[in-house]
């Protein structure tokens, strides 16, 4: 019996657990880890083609099942099973190949965990639900352009590789699947900033993908952690805070009001009814399920730091000041300010992220 919560649909076809291994290019030198080997199927054959699989498997059952399929046989000394929910380990097991029938629930985390690593395999050949597999190669102006997207491309490559009908699974899943081959950047290619900076900017720009990226930047919990790391950044490299850029923007009559409820009020009527409605599945299928919480940490970690403090009678202090104004330097000097997180690609991104470290504003 299969157990649904696992996300448990066995592959019955047998081709396509020949594609899958195929499509990984595997060298008789390679460490392979596959994520959720279930009965076996595709570990069998990757057995055949590298040096070792490093199979992770959360149900014990399936854990034995595969085990038992090579006992006795050559492949027995090639598989390694870890036992154990991949997302919680703290890391994945350094690899040259990554190849799962992924369990739908872990779709994203599995991604962001294998992007994030410093040295990513060579290659992942990774099973997904039709819409998920979408996201992965969708471009700026697709309705199905996220986070996700932005990530996938700036740190890898990601090719479809084939169409896989429900039917061959057992038992069959609502929906239809995809393959995908992704190939991380390695050693000189990879971009030379860290993740979670990257990410941590996405995650801002994208909390409101239709927002301009100005009207993201006016959010008072985004401000607040752009100050709270400005503040680390300059305590760290010794840099004093230059409040003559406070003064000088006040002086100037800029408008500082931080906005509250963040919302945007220059909203755009660019908006067709296809970017709407593509929005509105965003919205609900987002893979971004940790936004809100990542919105609600950041508020309780400045409400549990601000507990410990006198409260200030100037809520808007000079550092803020500071801060905002090299916010708005940043986003009118990039030219990016007016621009919406849908329509920006990778390399936007970057140049955002760059023109930010410029200033001392970090995201991570
Ligand atoms: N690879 C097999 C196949 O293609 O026939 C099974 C694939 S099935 C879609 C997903 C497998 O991942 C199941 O065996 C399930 O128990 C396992 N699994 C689910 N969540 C997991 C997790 N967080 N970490 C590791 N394995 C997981």
């Amino acid at each position: 019996r299969f157990d649904k919560d696992f996300g448990q649909h066995i592959l019955k076809n047998p081709g396509i657990s020949d594609a899958i291994v195929e499509k990984a290019f595997l060298k008789p030198t390679d460490v392979v880890v596959e994520v959720g080997p279930g009965t076996g199927n595709i570990t069998v054959r990757a057995l055949e083609k590298a040096k070792k699989v490093i199979a992770i498997e959360l149900d014990p059952r399936m854990g034995a099942e595969v085990t038992k399929r090579v006992q006795g046989g050559p492949l027995a000394k090639k598989l390694e099973v870890i036992l154990g929910d991949v997302i919680k380990m703290p890391e994945m097991p350094p690899c040259d190949a990554l190849i799962s029938n992924t369990p739908y629930q872990i779709s994203s985390p599995l991604i962001f965990k294998m992007l994030a690593m410093p040295n990513p395999p060579r290659v992942a050949v990774l099973m997904f639900q039709r819409e998920f597999a979408k996201r992965l190669v969708a471009r700026p102006g697709d309705a199905l352009y996220s986070r996700l997207s932005v990530n996938v491309n700036f740190w890898a490559t990601c090719k479809h590789i084939m169409k896989v009908g429900k039917q061959n699974f057992k038992p069959p899943p609502k929906v239809e699947s995809d393959v995908v081959r992704i190939e991380p950047l390695l050693g000189s290619a990879r971009p030379n900033v860290a993740f979670e900076e990257f990410d941590g900017l996405l995650r801002i720009a994208f909390n409101r993908k239709n927002k301009t990226l100005r009207a993201d930047f006016s959010v008072k919990e985004v401000l607040a952690l752009c100050e709270r790391n400005y503040k680390i950044y300059c305590s760290l490299n010794n840099i004093p805070i230059d409040e003559s850029i406070a003064d000088a923007a006040t002086a100037a009559g800029d408008n500082m009001d931080i906005d509250m409820d963040g919302n945007d009020d220059d909203d755009d009527d660019d908006n067709n009814n296809e970017v709407e409605a593509g929005n509105e599945m965003e919205e609900d299928e987002d893979e971004d399920e940790d936004m809100p919480t990542f919105f609600k940490e950041m508020r309780d970690a400045e409400a549990a730091k601000d507990a410990t403090k006198t409260p200030s009678k100037n809520p808007k202090s000079k550092v803020a000041l500071v801060v905002k104004a090299k916010v708005n330097k940043v986003l009118t000097n990039t030219g990016l300010g007016e621009k919406r997180a849908r329509q920006c690609d990778q390399n936007d991104f970057l140049k955002l992220l760059l023109a930010f470290h410029e200033e001392g504003i970090h995201f991570s």
